[in-house]
């Protein structure tokens, strides 16, 4: 039995699930379980991160899903900086305690009425959409990937002060979410500390298309620059600011936190940028470039020469594009499906792989 770095669970149908559902397919369960194993792979912590899973029949016709994080804590014991608030998976994590008690950690709501692509292999056939992919980009707004940054179109809610064009952050109080703190402008104008809230200028900073987020992970995984941020110049509610910009990413290891996937379109890794902005607000993580496996391993595995794996499979999921994954001898009576380039090494000795 693995002891992973980060224990997941999965409430299917929750009641707090809030639109019509129906009973989730099994295959659709499989996939989703296939994404945490991955997910699993690349975190560190021992606070179970629950998930309220929902199979809904009444979304709106062209959203695949949404994820909503349940809370958000700050000032909390263990917080990384005061007055900001984290997503309550990664504030469990970072306090060391399950702050919320016996609720969710996030709830991740799906449109059965899409058709889905639930293999595991990433071939998804044109028209069809990747469970799998799906599934690790919300899993990974839920894990704090999300900014709190709205523009305000003077009508409805959800918005600033009701003017037209106003930009505000904070969801309505006064401490931004982790992630907000690191976003600026092409100038390296922070956009908490350099602009009003609520305010024009914020505003038009946040439909700039110029847009980035500065941390100091972020910026070593694009090459030691501040990797853009989506800020078309219509506001996209629920995709501006809190994705990558697809133009700059999609087609490369980055693209799965871009904001919109195509049909046929995989990705089942979250790419090192995404990562990095998960340890720049706060997560921790193993470096993944070099991943270890050995058969022998027992106990707890997080993929360092210390802690191997004890599976290839794991290696493979859990490499980080162009790493090595480094085998143990013994042998693997496993499949693999491999998706980005990598190689694969002996570790000394002599590693057999499949059946
Ligand atoms: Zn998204």
């Amino acid at each position: 039995m693995d002891i992973q770095s980060l224990p997941f669970s999965v409430n299917y149908n929750s009641a707090s699930c809030p639109n019509p559902v129906t009973a989730w397919p099994t295959n659709a369960q499989t996939a989703f379980n296939y994404a945490i194993s991955i997910w699993t792979l690349l975190l560190n912590g021992d606070q179970t991160i629950e998930i309220n899973a929902c199979w809904e029949t009444g979304m709106g016709a062209t959203t695949l899903a949404s994820t909503g994080v349940e809370s958000w804590y700050r000032n909390f014991t263990g917080a990384p900086v005061g007055d900001t608030w984290y997503a309550v998976a990664l504030a469990n994590q970072l306090s060391g305690s399950d702050l919320n008690g016996g609720t969710a950690e996030m709830r991740i709501r799906f449109n059965s009425s899409f058709t889905w692509y639930y293999g595991l292999d990433g071939n998804t056939p044109a028209g069809q959409h990747d469970f799998v992919t799906v599934v690790l980009h919300e899993m990974t707004h839920g894990l704090g990937f999300a900014g709190s940054m709205r523009w305000d179109n003077g009508t409805g809610d959800d918005e600033c002060s009701g003017t037209t064009g106003e930009g505000c952050w904070g969801a309505g109080t006064a401490y931004p979410f982790a992630y907000d703190r690191f976003a600026e402008n092409g100038s390296n104008q922070n956009l908490i500390t350099s602009f009003g809230n609520p305010s024009l200028a914020l505003g038009t900073q946040l439909t700039s298309n110029n847009l980035f987020f500065d941390g100091p992970n972020a910026n070593a995984a694009n090459g030691g620059s501040p990797p853009t941020l989506f800020a078309p110049a219509t506001w996209n509610p629920g995709s501006s600011f809190s994705h990558l910009d697809d133009g700059t990413f999609n087609g490369t290891f980055h693209a799965l936190m871009t904001h919109a996937l195509a049909n046929g379109e995989s990705a089942h890794h979250p790419g090192t940028i995404a990562l990095g902005i998960l340890e720049d607000i706060g997560w921790d993580m193993p470096d993944l470039s070099d991943v270890y496996v050995d058969a022998g391993a027992t106990g707890y595995e997080d993929g360092t020469s210390a802690h191997p794996f004890d599976t290839v499979v794991e290696g493979v999921n859990a490499v980080y594009p162009g790493g090595t994954v480094w085998i143990g001898p013994g042998t693997y009576t496993e499949t693999l499906i491999i998706h980005r380039p990598m190689t694969l090494r002996d570790n000394g000795g002599t590693a057999t792989i499949g059946e």
